[in-house]
């Protein structure tokens, strides 16, 4: 079978399939393994799903978040620390593993198309500057949100927004174990970040809608902040809407997404590392046993949860920011501290049991989104 994408999910997934028997090509299109420096956090599921080979790309942990917005701010602790880890460590690492497995990583060769031929697919690549085609009876697209593989394959396009972040100097007043968010709903529904990555940086971004006024907005707010940015690091990332389903017959050939080519990302905070994984373990169970996986059932279930929540704050104008984290009573924080978001739905409940009056605050959000432009 063939995987195109050689980042995170394809080579997850490669790792899966070929630990299971198969042989397994993974095309990248990238002339080798030096993928670009990328500040991301993940929960603690990420150890749990790498095991030993999370350690090395983990280069900070987070033992704390907090929260403000309208010159109030809310503390939460974190029972299980949040993780930060360097996508320049990651990749390489999980390359490895896959290459362990079985599987053979083609750099330099970009997929193009396919057809269907006799016993699967017919797949064209371009390869050192050359047109070839190879044969693969199944094969899987992890090659992104603009995936060549999907719109090939017939899937629709997916809507996407625009990430940016930028490395700046550690400010004096932050812990480096401390992750900050600021809800800024005049420049954005979703949220600015700082991460700090070392004692002395952090990655300071914004998820934005449009992708000038994103730039435009984080500008000005490193200028608020007194920062300087160091570098910068960003790409369009998949806003999740509804469950792309993974799996499409073509002909005798079967071909699968995975990662941000089948937006399987947590919409509320645009986290795609740990749920990428997660479609991967789908994807290799599908392929190797040819059933229905429970992980991909739950990531289901995981995606809509998050689905709910970033519709509910999508509306929330500055007032309901502050009643937020007004409401987020010392219960409500134990919560948001003790469950991940990884398992959302789970949080959600805890949250709402621990401050119910955050029941009418989400159901107006709701109420104003459906009243909106959607
Ligand atoms: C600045 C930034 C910060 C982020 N922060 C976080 C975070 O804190 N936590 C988190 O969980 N997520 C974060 N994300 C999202 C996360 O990085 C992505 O969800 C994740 O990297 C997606 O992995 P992927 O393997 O599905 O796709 P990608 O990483 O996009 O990989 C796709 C691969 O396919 C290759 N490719 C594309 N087209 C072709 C082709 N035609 N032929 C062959 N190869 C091809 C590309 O070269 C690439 O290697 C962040 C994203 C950005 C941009």
């Amino acid at each position: 079978m063939v995987i195109v994408g050689g980042s995170a999910a394809g080579l997850f997934t490669a790792a899966k399939v070929a630990a299971g028997g198969r042989q397994v090509r993974v095309l990248e299109s990238k002339p080798g393994l030096a993928p670009p420096s990328r500040t991301l956090i993940v929960t603690d599921h990420f150890r749990q799903q790498l095991g030993a080979a999370a350690t090395h790309s983990i280069v900070n942990e987070i033992r704390r978040f907090e929260l403000f917005t309208d010159g109030r701010s809310a503390q939460v602790p974190l029972a299980k620390p949040d993780l930060i880890i360097e996508r320049s460590r990651l990749i390489p690492e999980l390359a490895k593993t896959a290459e362990h497995a079985g599987a053979k990583l083609d750099f330099d060769t970009r997929f193009l198309g396919l057809s269907p031929n006799g016993h699967g697919l017919k797949v064209q690549v371009e390869s050192g500057g050359e047109r070839r085609e190879l044969h693969a009876d199944s094969l899987v697209g992890a090659d992104g949100a603009t995936s060549r593989v999907a719109r090939a394959s017939g899937w629709p396009p997916i809507e996407t927004v625009p990430l940016m972040q930028a490395i700046v100097r550690l400010p004096k007043d932050c812990a480096p174990d401390t992750t900050r968010v600021w809800f800024v709903p005049d420049d954005t529904p979703y949220f600015y970040w700082l991460v700090p990555e070392s004692p002395e940086r952090a990655a300071l971004g914004i998820i934005g809608e449009d992708g000038r006024d994103t730039k435009r907005c984080i500008e000005r707010f490193l200028a608020k902040k007194g920062m300087e940015p160091l570098e910068w690091q960003g790409a369009r990332i998949p806003v999740y809407k509804k469950w792309v389903p993974i799996r499409r017959k073509i002909g005798n050939g079967e071909v699968f997404l995975v990662g941000d080519a089948a937006a399987q990302v947590k919409v509320s905070t645009v986290g795609g590392i740990v749920t990428g994984f997660r479609g991967a373990i789908g994807v290799a169970d599908a392929i190797l046993r040819n059933s229905a996986s429970e992980e991909l059932s739950a990531l289901r279930r995981e995606l809509r949860t998050h689905w709910l929540i970033r519709r509910t704050l999508h509306h929330f104008q500055q007032g309901d920011y502050s009643q937020l984290v007004d409401l987020l009573n010392a219960s409500a924080r134990q919560s948001l501290g003790e469950i991940h978001r990884d398992e959302s739905t789970k949080l959600l409940w805890q949250v709402v049991r621990k401050q119910p009056r955050l029941v009418l605050l989400g159901l107006r959000g709701l109420l104003m989104g459906n009243g909106g432009k959607g």
